[in-house]
């Protein structure tokens, strides 16, 4: 069975002071939850400050982008080692916003997953068609596309490692959520996707997110589709409420 991860994508929202004021508050409402992975990716200015609230808790902590060099004249960049020495656990990779505003590739994704896997770090992967994509019926042939190209000559081991996270760009920030049955059929294809690349084991292991416009009331529906495994969360997790309530509402299809 796979455990239900929720990651709240804090995006650049939230000085370091409220960044700690928001976790001081998850880590009051959240921590009695166990059956489900909790994880915020503050931005980089808050990332210790937030580890060190939720240093010995349930909540985990992710970064929202890395470069995949260790070091060296990249100005302006942050390596998996400066993220891992934090204390973080996991980082997003290939969000759409960096794919549409900073030219991110499959290519280039594939190089930072290698990179995070290198140093320990868990990969949240993002993929998603954009609105002309899905209306044009290319859904599936562009996540093959980015499936082939940004897990390109990952191992087994690796592949177990890492979280996928479906996210439809229509549905990001729109307020407009996929149908549960949409999602699903994507998440499913994915899962094929995994079948036939490696095998249905370990396809089965990997956990697939859903991402865009999850809200406290279409959290349950969407968790109990079959293959979909959490949430990546984006404006609803700026808030303990909601974002809360989105952790709790798994509950109910646990
Ligand atoms: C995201 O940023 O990954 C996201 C899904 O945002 P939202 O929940 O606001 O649609």
């Amino acid at each position: 069975m796979r455990k239900i991860i929720i990651a709240g994508n804090w995006k650049m929202f939230k000085t370091s002071f409220e960044a700690v004021e928001l976790v001081n508050e998850l880590k009051r409402t959240l921590s009695d939850v166990s059956e489900v992975d909790v994880v915020v990716c503050p931005p980089f200015t808050a990332l210790a400050e937030v580890q060190d609230v939720l240093l010995e808790t349930n909540i985990g902590v992710g970064a929202q982008n890395m470069y995949w060099e260790d070091s060296g004249a990249f100005t302006g960049e942050v390596s998996a080692p400066m993220i891992k020495a934090i204390g973080v656990q996991y980082v997003i990779i290939g969000h759409s916003e960096r794919r549409q505003f900073f030219g991110e590739t499959d290519a280039t994704i594939n190089k930072k997953i290698k990179a995070a896997l290198k140093h320990q770090l868990t990969p949240i992967v993002c993929i998603g068609e954009v609105l002309a994509e899905r209306e044009g019926g290319k859904t599936f042939d562009v996540i093959k596309t980015q499936l082939d190209g940004s897990l390109v000559n990952l191992t087994a081991a690796e592949i177990e490692n890492i979280v996928l996270a479906y996210e439809p760009v229509w549905a990001i920030g729109t307020g407009k959520t996929a149908s549960p049955a949409q999602a699903q059929e994507v998440h499913k294809f994915i899962r094929e996707w995994l079948t036939k690349k490696f095998d249905a084991a370990i396809a089965n292991k990997v956990r697939i997110q859903y991402g865009g416009s999850v809200k406290p009331e279409n959290t349950a529906e969407l968790m109990g589709q079959p293959d979909i495994d959490g949430a990546l969360v984006g404006g609803a997790s700026l808030k303990s409420d909601s974002f809360t309530a989105i952790v709790k509402n798994c509950l109910q299809v646990i």
